[in-house]
């Protein structure tokens, strides 16, 4: 459908828990993190019965997202079913890809076309430190699982400063013997990330610059999101900047978001949404369902406003919004 800013929202991130097995420094505290009780989460029944309502409102596409999704019990039954509602043209997932090692093939029978995997380094000792538990190579043995499986696959990474920036260069390189993107996302100041050090954009780029020579742009289209690409000289794949701050992209935003409490989240920075769960459980039709729905993504904010003072400034943490 399109919103007041004459923008056509046609994909939804939909979190299905905000529990995780690892603690990335940028998105969750080490301890005392209070996660929802199993009955304050959408049943994969609710979460179903919305994304068929999504499907009528125009959204073709379906990230699922968490905390870590594969963390819920049943994440892959949840796929399955997402798979069959009428008008999902591609379905993804969100994941650390740590639970997938040895099920890449259910998850991919289960439907899953595409992996976006989050890993922001290849040493194991500085990944082991920034998720805080994490063995790197079982999300580089899920990696080459899901390629081998012709799944679109794209690397993830958060460069912080003073702590990864060395080996971008390295985790880059990924996508030159592989046909995977790697893709460098700009430190948010949400939850955990506003305490961190982010590393521009440009500063990533004129290190990739300085090991692979002259970064041509890659105009092959590889999603529906805001990263630019581009492809060094022998690349077999392609490299990503997605640069909210440096670069706001509010104006071709096409996402809006479910939080695993039945949120709808319009914008990753603003409160604003409306509150499903709470109709669902109430007994409302797929009518008022639907009306609700279209009332709110009209509403979609017009920019995040990062930068600048907001009334309704986002108090949750990436793990409660899905990213
Ligand atoms: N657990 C899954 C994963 O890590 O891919 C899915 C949920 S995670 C919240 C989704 C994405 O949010 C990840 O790619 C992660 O790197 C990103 N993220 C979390 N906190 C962030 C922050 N403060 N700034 C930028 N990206 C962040
Ligand atoms: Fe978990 Fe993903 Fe957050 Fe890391 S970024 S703590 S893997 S939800």
């Amino acid at each position: 459908m399109i919103d007041a800013c004459a923008r056509q929202i046609d994909y939804i991130r939909i979190s299905i828990t905000d529990r995780c097995n690892l603690r990335c420094v940028y998105c969750m505290p080490e301890h005392g993190v209070t996660s929802f009780e199993h009955r304050e989460i959408l049943t994969y029944e609710e979460i179903v019965r919305l994304a068929r309502l999504l499907a009528q409102l125009g959204i073709r596409h379906i990230r699922v997202t968490g905390g870590e999704p594969m963390a819920r019990l049943g994440c892959l039954g949840l796929v399955e079913s997402l798979s069959r509602v009428p008008g999902i043209e591609t379905l993804s997932m969100t994941t650390n890809a740590l639970l997938l090692d040895g099920r890449v093939r259910e998850a991919h029978d289960a439907g899953l076309s595409a992996l976006n995997i989050s890993l922001d380094t290849l040493d194991p000792e500085i990944y082991r430190k920034m998720t805080r538990g994490g063995d790197v190579f079982r999300a580089l043995s899920v990696i080459d699982e899901a390629l081998a499986l012709g799944m679109r696959v794209k690397i993830n990474a958060v460069p912080v400063g003073g702590m990864n920036e060395e080996g971008l260069v390295d985790l880059a390189a990924l996508a030159r013997d592989r046909d995977l993107c790697v893709r460098f996302i700009e430190l948010m100041p949400v939850g955990c990330g506003a305490s961190l050090e982010p590393v521009p954009t440009e500063a990533v780029r004129a290190r990739l610059a300085e090991a692979f020579g002259e970064l041509r742009e890659d105009t092959q289209k590889r999603g529906f999101g805001p990263a630019r690409y581009v492809r060094p000289e022998g690349f077999c794949g392609s490299i990503g900047f997605i640069s909210p701050l440096s670069h706001e992209f509010c104006g071709q935003c096409n996402r809006v978001r479910l939080t695993a409490d039945g949120f709808l989240k319009l914008c990753l920075n603003h409160r604003a949404g409306t509150d499903l769960r709470g109709m669902l459980r109430a007994g409302a039709s797929d009518g008022e369902l639907l009306s609700a729905m279209r009332e709110a993504i009209y509403r979609k904010p017009a920019r995040h406003g990062f930068e600048s003072e907001i009334d309704d400034r986002e108090v949750r943490r990436m793990n409660e919004i899905g990213g």
